[in-house]
C-alpha cells in the first residue's frame, strides 16, 4: 500500500460555524486520478480548499504528505479576476513562484519553460497577449500552462471544463492524462458524468455528506446519484429561508 497524499478523518468543514461538509473520511492515493462529483452547493469547492490547506476543519483531521508547494490548484473560473492587466507569459511564469518562492527570482530559464508550457497547451505566439483579451478556453489553457510550469506532485482542478469549448476540453483532458501517466495525483471537480466515467478511475461523490468514494463504476451508480439529488433538493428548499434569516 502506498502512503496517501491526503487523508481525511471525520472532517467537517464550516463557514462561520455553519457546516458545509459533514464527516468526510477517506484517502487520496499517490498517483490516483479522482473526479469529484455532486450537485451545486454540495461542498466540492469547500473540500478542495480544505485539501489545499486553505480551510481548517471545524472537526476532524486532514493530513497531507507533502508541503504546500507540492500542491497545484486551479480555482473555479468564477473566482478569478481577469481584468488584471497582465500578459499571458507573466501569468504562466507565476507558476514558478510556488517552487522558487516569490523572492527566488524568475530567470531566463523559467521564461523559456513558460514558453514551452504555452506551446504544450496550444498557445504558441500568445505570450504578450493581455489575459483579458483571451477567450474562456484560451484562458483555461493559460492556467494549465501555469500548472505545467509549477510541476506540482498533486494537482487540484475546480471545474476545469465548465463553460469551455469541446476542443479545449479534449486538449486539456489530454494534459490531465499526461499528468496521471507521470505519476502525479490529480483531483478534478466535474459536472459531466460521461467525462467522469470515460477518464477518471476514481470518484468522490458528495452532497454535503459523502455518498461514495472509490472506483468510479462503484460510486456513480443510479442509486447513489438519486441519493445526491434527493439531498440537494432538501437544501434547495431551505435556501430561501436561510437567505431571509441571514
Ligand atoms: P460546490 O462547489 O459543490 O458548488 P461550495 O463548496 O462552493 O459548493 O459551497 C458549499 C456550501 O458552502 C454552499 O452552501 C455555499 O453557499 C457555502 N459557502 C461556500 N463558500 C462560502 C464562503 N466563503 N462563506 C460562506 N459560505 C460559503
Ligand atoms: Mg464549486
Amino acid at each position: 500500500m502506498t502512503m496517501p497524499v491526503v487523508s481525511l478523518t471525520n472532517v467537517t468543514l464550516a463557514y462561520n460555524r455553519h457546516p458545509a461538509v459533514h464527516h468526510v473520511s477517506g484517502t487520496l492515493a499517490r498517483g490516483s486520478l479522482t473526479a469529484i462529483a455532486g450537485p451545486n452547493g454540495a461542498g466540492k469547492s469547500t473540500l478542495l480548499r480544505a485539501i489545499m490547506g486553505e480551510l481548517k476543519p471545524a472537526e476532524g483531521e486532514i493530513r497531507r504528505a507533502m508541503p504546500s508547494r507540492d500542491y497545484g490548484y486551479l480555482p473555479q473560473a468564477a473566482d478569478i479576476n481577469r481584468r488584471f492587466p497582465v500578459s499571458v507569459i507573466d501569468t504562466v511564469v507565476t507558476g514558478a513562484w510556488k517552487r522558487a518562492g516569490a523572492f527566488g527570482g524568475i530567470g531566463r530559464a523559467e521564461r523559456v519553460k513558460a514558453a514551452e508550457a504555452l506551446a504544450a497547451v496550444g498557445l504558441e505566439g500568445f505570450e504578450r497577449r493581455p489575459i483579458g483579451s483571451l477567450s474562456a478556453g484560451q484562458f483555461q489553457r493559460t492556467l494549465f500552462a501555469r500548472l505545467l510550469l509549477q510541476d506540482a506532485a498533486v494537482i487540484i482542478l475546480d471545474e476545469p471544463f465548465t463553460a469551455i469549448d469541446s476542443r479545449t476540453t479534449e486538449d486539456l483532458i489530454g494534459i490531465v492524462q499526461r499528468w496521471h501517466g507521470e505519476g502525479r495525483t490529480v483531483v478534478a471537480v466535474l459536472h459531466d458524468h460521461d467525462q467522469v466515467r470515460a477518464h477518471f478511475p476514481q470518484t468522490l461523490l458528495i452532497a454535503r455528506e459523502l455518498i461514495g468514494w472509490g472506483r468510479t463504476d462503484e460510486v456513480m451508480t443510479p442509486d447513489n446519484l438519486r441519493r445526491a439529488r434527493a439531498l440537494a433538493e432538501r437544501w434547495d428548499e431551505n435556501a430561501p429561508v436561510c437567505a431571509v434569516a441571514s
